[in-house]
């Protein structure tokens, strides 16, 4: 971009936000503060919701909370400004797999989808020879909403543990400088693909190829030390071909994909899932009909993206290997050794990347660690029958309609329900509304409606009171104005 340019854009950007904030006064949007001032075990006020995870669901649901006026609230995310979400740090496709179009986390306002902030920064002509959207572009949209929005966002901040506390939740925080204990009335779980479990490793890869000969696809990779090198993927879904194009491109010698099927799934069911019929119905359906339709997701993976795929076999040394159920992936020395099922005569390799996705395991989610027990999961409450027994689809958390945990027990923690999974946890019991583009913004409206109407709950004597007191005088400036009647 020219100087002239940048300085046009950044005019252009300036007007748009004059715009917003006068959709906003249109809208009326933030509403005044309501819920009543609580306080918490150590005597401090109580945070009405702390949100963790500043990335895409963590904007929308604070955006959401604070438009819905509930604005006493904290967002906090492990990760420096500018690098929440896997975007900058762990992605490695060219763009976005989904359309540009998409209003996203735009809490239906115009001016703050994706769209109207790229016209405006981008200048004319420019939403036309977009093709799909970066996604470094991305992370800039995101960083706007959040500047945009003035969400109250600290960085740097890990949350380590949960715990009940007396009707609210003790959240840990671990900082830079040190170790800190917050109480909230609510906690709302943004923490994005792996915040629900971690990576997921199969056992047969093994962890002694750690750090020199193997990476999972959603590390960190420093592909340029791979230059030259024979690189082996295990998996064959969208992360693994964008770890074969970004290892190729960077000057690998070879990559060799090791693929179970025998062919690439051809049909992206999530795509004809995107409507908004889904979005608003899944959580209203029976327990027997939600597994059915996940189960029914999870045996249709989706394909990697077509532009993904070209751009993989564009590349010199790209091999794909179908039929190739890995065995066994080890350490011989400074090489790794793949044995794949039905075959004799082991592959080598000088690096592995391991591109085996996401876990769901509470037991293994840090800040739950401890509560794990606690927490119903599906197994606890639904057995399928045969034909749909998924044992590892069971682990997934049960969630109630406002995305809070469930007790396993009828006696247990009771604040377990105080916190709301918003990650990809949530798609058995609600749906796909909280870690995808497309049902962000039904998943948002859902999760604070759910929350303030909780928390209105809570408050009902002192909204009552607050009512009482209430005495704008409607009629003093007619004849019929009583004073003291008011
Ligand atoms: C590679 C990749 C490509 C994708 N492409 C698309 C796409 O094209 N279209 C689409 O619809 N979806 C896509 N998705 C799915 C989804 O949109 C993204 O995963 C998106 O980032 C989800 O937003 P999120 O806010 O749930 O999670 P994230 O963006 O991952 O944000 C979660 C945040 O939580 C923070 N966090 C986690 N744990 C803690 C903790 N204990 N304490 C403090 N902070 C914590 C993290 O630092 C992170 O910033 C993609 C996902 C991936 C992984």
């Amino acid at each position: 971009m020219s100087p002239r340019e940048a300085c046009d854009a950044a005019s252009g950007l300036a007007a748009h936000e004059r715009r917003v904030a006068r959709d906003l006064e249109l809208l009326g949007l933030p509403p005044r503060h309501w819920p009543a001032t609580k306080p918490g075990p150590d005597g401090q006020p109580l945070i009405d919701v702390v949100v963790i995870g500043a990335g895409m669901c963590g904007i929308a649901a604070a955006a959401g909370l604070i438009f819905a006026g509930v604005r006493n609230i904290r967002v906090l995310d492990q990760n420096p400004a500018g690098r929440e979400g896997p975007w900058l740090t762990f992605a490695r496709m060219a763009t976005l797999r989904s359309p540009k179009h998409l209003p996203g986390p735009a809490m239906g306002i115009p001016s703050l989808t994706f769209r109207a902030w790229y016209e405006a920064s981008d200048g004319p002509g420019g939403w036309e020879r977009l093709y799909k959207i970066p996604r470094d572009v991305w992370m800039d949209y995101l960083g706007w909403l959040q500047r945009v929005l003035a969400l109250p966002i600290e960085n740097g901040a890990t949350v380590t543990r949960l715990a009940p506390a007396g009707g609210a939740i003790a959240i840990t925080v671990e900082t830079g400088t040190g170790t800190r204990l917050l109480h909230a009335r609510r906690v709302v779980l943004a923490t994005g693909r792996g915040g629900a479990g971690g990576l997921h490793t199969p056992d047969l890869v093994d962890r002694g190829l750690w750090p020199d000969l193997a990476a999972h696809a959603n590390e960190a990779i420093d592909f340029g030390r791979l230059k030259g090198r024979r690189i082996a993927v295990l998996g064959g879904g969208d992360a693994a071909w964008d770890n074969a194009a970004t290892a190729l491109e960077a000057g690998a010698a070879q990559v060799d994909m090791y693929v179970r099927r025998d062919v690439l799934p051809q049909v992206n069911k999530g795509r004809g899932a995107a409507l908004a019929g889904f979005f608003a119905g899944v959580g209203a359906l029976d327990d027997a009909e939600r597994w059915s339709l996940f189960v029914y997701r999870d045996d249709h993976a989706p394909p990697p993206p077509h532009e993904t795929v070209l751009r993989t076999i564009r590349q010199p040394g790209f091999n794909i290997h179908f039929n190739a159920p890995v065995a066994a992936a080890a350490r011989d020395g400074a090489r790794v050794v793949v044995r794949i099922e039905g075959d004799a005569t082991p592959r080598d390799a000088d690096f592995l990347v391991v591109a085996t996705g996401f876990a769901i395991d509470l037991r293994a989610c840090r800040e739950l660690a401890a509560l794990a027990p606690e927490i119903a999961t599906w197994g606890d409450r639904y057995t399928p029958p045969p034909a749909l027994a998924r044992p590892h689809l069971a682990l997934y958390p049960y969630l109630g309609d406002g995305f809070e945990l469930q007790r396993r027990r009828l006696d247990g923690p009771a604040e377990l329900e105080r916190i709301h999974v918003f990650n990809i946890a949530a798609m058995p019991s609600i749906g796909a509304v909280t870690g995808e583009i497309p049902g962000i913004g039904y998943g948002a409206d859902r999760l604070t409606a759910a929350i303030a109407a909780a928390i209105f709950r809570e408050d009902i004597a002192h909204m009552r009171r607050e009512l009482d007191a209430f005495a704008e005088p409607e009629l003093e400036s007619t004849p019929f104005f009583v004073p003291g009647r008011e």
